[in-house]
């Protein structure tokens, strides 16, 4: 079986990486959302699809259901994915910065 050596899909039966498929729009809000693979692509780096996994249940990544395939919104994938990779870890975000301040 060969995988896809970006973000270790499935090839298909063409040789093709299904996450190089072009983003959806499935809620037609104006918005690009991709599998955890598209995103892999899209943004780069070094993600995998535990990295998105963990996103969608710690960071709060957006999933939307389309059959029994699973899509996040890219916009807000990268913006988390440069959340991270600008502030490291453990930084406080600047929500609760703001919040604190209100206080
Ligand atoms: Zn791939």
């Amino acid at each position: 079986m060969i995988r896809c050596p970006r973000c270790r899909a499935r090839l298909n039966g063409e040789g093709y990486c299904p996450g190089t498929l072009p983003l959806l729009d499935p809620r037609h809000d104006g918005r690009e959302y991709g599998t955890a693979h598209q995103l892999i692509h899209q943004i780069g780096g070094d993600l995998t699809t535990g990295t998105i996994n963990n996103w969608r249940r710690r960071d709060g990544l957006e999933c939307h259901r389309v059959g029994r395939t699973v899509y996040s919104p890219l916009d807000q994938a990268a913006e988390i994915e440069a959340d991270k990779r600008l502030g490291g870890r453990g930084r406080p975000r600047q929500l609760d910065a703001t919040l604190d301040a209100a206080a």
